[in-house]
């Protein structure tokens, strides 16, 4: 009934030669069961359109403006994202959240700013370490995604979420299946409940997912697929995540 989704976050990683390589293993790893995307650095969008247009591989970026346009230099609008034929964009990343000080609201803006373009924000809500030990992982996840479905009101049930422990991003360490599955459970529900459509809203995990660990992340009930970092990078390892969706 939901389609699986993986998604690629290259983060700040890429080089024309070494993203022309990449892309190109990844089209000849076609066909996937699941959806697939990539999203790359911004500067890289324009040649990863024209690397992937006519193959059903999708792309995307990293983050966006929540202005439409204006002063702010360095910034990039969902109107730009969508001339570059993005179907996604991730916001509220914990790196964004983190270095970039991102608010709940600012995150909220931001997805609002994309799906007004025509842009499918991913979400991202996580705990940190600090968090899951006092207790506080369903709170926080809460607060965090209750923001932007509060912004989008009618719209929310657009997004798609990506659950991503903090402490598990880049850090080899995997939420178990269990853990995951019972957060998911639980943004589901919340979902659900705001937009009377969670159980059609796809809701990826993402933190350390591999090659070895994909498949039974994904088996879980409300797992639908994973947002991937590292892995992303290499393409026999995320054709065979791609595969385990
Ligand atoms: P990771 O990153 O797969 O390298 O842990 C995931 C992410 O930050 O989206």
């Amino acid at each position: 009934m939901r389609r699986k989704l993986v998604v690629g976050n290259w983060k700040m990683h890429g080089s024309r030669p070494a993203n022309a390589e990449l892309l190109a293993a990844l089209i000849a790893g076609r066909p996937y069961a699941a959806d697939v995307a990539v999203c790359v650095p911004n500067v890289f969008l324009s040649e990863t359109a024209a690397t992937l247009a006519g193959s059903e591989l999708r792309w995307g970026a990293q983050d966006v403006s929540e202005h439409e346009q204006g002063a702010y230099t360095g910034e990039v609008s969902a109107a730009m994202l969508a001339e570059c034929g993005c179907r996604y964009a991730i916001v509220g990343h914990s790196e964004r959240r983190a270095y970039h000080a991102e608010s709940d609201a600012v995150v909220a803006r931001k997805a609002q700013a994309a799906l007004a373009r025509g842009v499918t924000p991913i979400v991202c809500v996580g705990e940190t370490l600090e968090q899951r030990d006092a207790g506080e992982t369903e709170a926080v996840v809460k607060r965090q995604l209750s923001a932007v479905i509060h912004q989008l009101a009618h719209c929310a049930s657009e997004i798609v979420v990506a659950y991503e422990p903090v402490w598990a991003i880049g850090t080899g360490r995997t939420a178990t299946p269990e853990q995951a599955q019972a957060v998911h459970a639980v943004l589901r529900a919340q979902l659900h409940a705001a937009t009377g459509r969670g159980h059609t809203m796809r809701i990826l995990y993402g933190g350390s997912v591999k090659a070895d660990n994909a498949a039974t992340l994904f088996a879980q009930p409300d797992i639908d697929g994973g947002l991937i970092g590292g892995a992303s990078l290499k393409a026999a390892d995320f054709i065979a995540i791609c595969r385990a969706a």
